[in-house]
């Protein structure tokens, strides 16, 4: 058998397991089955694929420079990988996820230059063409999603203001590029080789990267969930382009594995915002912060750690919402402690998880877990939001714009209409934070205010700790 046939085998396996990957990233119970699938098949791609270029390389005057080029690429990218995947703190994830599509992006415009720059030599004009257009489609997903991530990476680790940017007339800037690409791609398909395609391309490239740049900028911090999941569908479809270009199957499949569950996950997220899906994707729907005025919301009530174990102990049902502050804190194991002495004093503890909670899809699930919190007490929000009327405390543990009532009652608010955990119907409602600051989207939350809230300022795992110590 000849070594196409072979890692044409490899790459069929390589494309089930990712599929097993996925299915099993789905669901809690079978994740980390769901992980090794993808890194088996992952294996197995690399593996297929360097035996292909060795191979390949036989016919070529300098085979070892490129065996040497190969591996070194590859041995400094696991080396890199490697050495950022032990340093990142679960925090700085969603960082580094925005980074990671950037490359993807900027290997997909490196590919397309390559793509233009060796040129096409079939016989047929029609597939000249259509080589040519992959080169054009390929080089502007590729620069979208470079730009776009690395705004996206600038925002999430504050960089920059996460405030979105408004240019007068955004959503023409954004269809206008649309379509400009377009008229650019055909006159880049239409005219020869030497006769201005060089600039046509270098035209298209520098849309394209403005473009990504806009699209991310004028979005705002609210929405930056989604627009993560986007770029990840992005930087699928990016690399689904770039397998056209060098006709390797495989990347073809993973791309749009890639691309269309990033696009089904952005989906979902669309739904749990509230936002269009549609204007998500066309990247118009950063709505302005209203010039908010200083609203005067009265005096908060603060309480300290005793009162509140004494407050748990005579509570018959607990529910805690915990967000990107029990992240930052690590407070997910005393918040396990705390779970699981009220429980055996016969108190019902339970979760409500908003699906933006923290700084990327699945953050407070995979701390709870981490902390090996039994997953049957952690609902979903639509499952736990009617109970919040029935419940005597709940502990917002370093949540704030996910359970913010001004995205239901202020249709001025930068979030309104992002449905989130109605926790102030509780009797009791104890917000443990270490400040009255703000929380991802700039805005101030009422529910700091009400006369059934109080605040236990400070770290989040401090705070748990003296609790659990009070309960003894
Ligand atoms: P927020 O970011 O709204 O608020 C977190 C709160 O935690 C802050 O108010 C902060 O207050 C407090 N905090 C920080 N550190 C500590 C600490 N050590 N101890 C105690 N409290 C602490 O969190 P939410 O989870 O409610 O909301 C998530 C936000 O992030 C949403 O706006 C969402 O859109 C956005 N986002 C979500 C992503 C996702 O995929 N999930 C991705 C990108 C953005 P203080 O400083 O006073 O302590």
């Amino acid at each position: 058998m000849d070594i196409i046939s072979i890692t044409g085998a490899a790459y069929i396996v390589a494309a089930l397991l990712f599929i097993l990957s996925l299915a099993g990233l789905s669901r809690h119970e079978s994740a980390k089955s769901g992980l090794t699938y993808g890194m088996v098949g992952m294996g197995v791609a690399l593996v297929a694929t360097i035996a292909q270029t060795v191979d390949v390389s036989e016919y070529v005057e300098d085979r070892s420079m490129i065996i040497a080029l190969l591996l070194l690429a590859v041995f400094a990218g696991a080396a890199i990988g490697l050495w950022r995947a032990r340093i990142v703190e679960m925090t700085g994830m969603p960082e580094l996820i925005a980074l990671l599509h950037s490359f993807v992006g900027l290997a997909a415009v490196l590919i397309g230059v390559n793509g233009h720059l060796a040129g096409s030599h079939y016989s047929l004009d029609s597939l000249n063409n259509i080589h040519e257009a992959e080169v054009s489609i390929g080089i502007f997903i590729g620069a979208v999603t470079f730009t776009g991530s690395i705004v996206a990476n600038l925002k999430l680790s504050a960089k920059i203001s996460s405030s979105p940017l408004m240019l007068p007339g955004k959503n023409l800037i954004n269809v206008g590029s649309l379509v400009l690409f377009v008229i650019l791609t055909v006159v880049y398909v239409a005219v020869d080789p030497g006769t201005g395609q060089d600039i046509v391309l270098a035209i298209l490239t520098l849309l394209a990267l403005a473009l990504g740049w806009h699209l991310v900028a004028s979005i705002g911090g609210g929405d930056m969930p989604v627009v993560v999941s986007m770029l990840n569908s992005y930087s699928g479809w990016a690399a689904a382009a770039s397998g056209f270009l060098l006709g390797n199957d495989l990347l073809i499949v993973t791309g749009a594995l890639v691309g269309s569950s990033g696009a089904y996950l952005s989906y979902i997220m669309c739904k749990a915002m509230n936002r269009s899906f549609i204007s998500v994707i066309a990247g118009g729907f950063g709505i302005a912060a209203p010039a908010g005025e200083d609203k005067d919301y009265g005096e908060h009530r603060e309480i300290q750690a005793d009162a509140v174990a004494e407050l748990l102990a005579g509570a018959s049902s607990v529910i805690i919402t915990p967000g990107y502050g029990m992240a930052v804190a690590q407070a997910q194991y005393p918040v396990a402690d705390l779970t699981a002495k009220l429980r055996a004093k016969g108190v019902e503890v339970r979760f409500g998880i908003h699906p933006v909670a923290g700084r990327l899809p699945g953050h407070m699930n995979v701390l709870l877990a981490e902390a090996k919190l039994p997953y049957d007490i952690v609902l979903e929000m639509d499952e736990i939001n009617d109970d919040f009327a029935s419940t005597d405390v709940v502990l917002v543990i370093g949540a704030n714009d996910t359970v913010n009532p001004a995205a239901n009652d202020d249709p001025s608010s930068p979030i309104a209409g992002m449905p989130v955990l109605e926790v102030w119907n509780a009797k009791d409602v104890i917000v443990f934070k270490r400040s009255m600051a703000a929380g991802y989207a700039g805005v101030q939350n009422p529910l700091f205010f009400r006369e059934n809230s109080q605040m236990l300022f400070g770290d989040a795992k401090d705070r748990v700790e003296d609790i659990v110590r009070a309960l003894g």
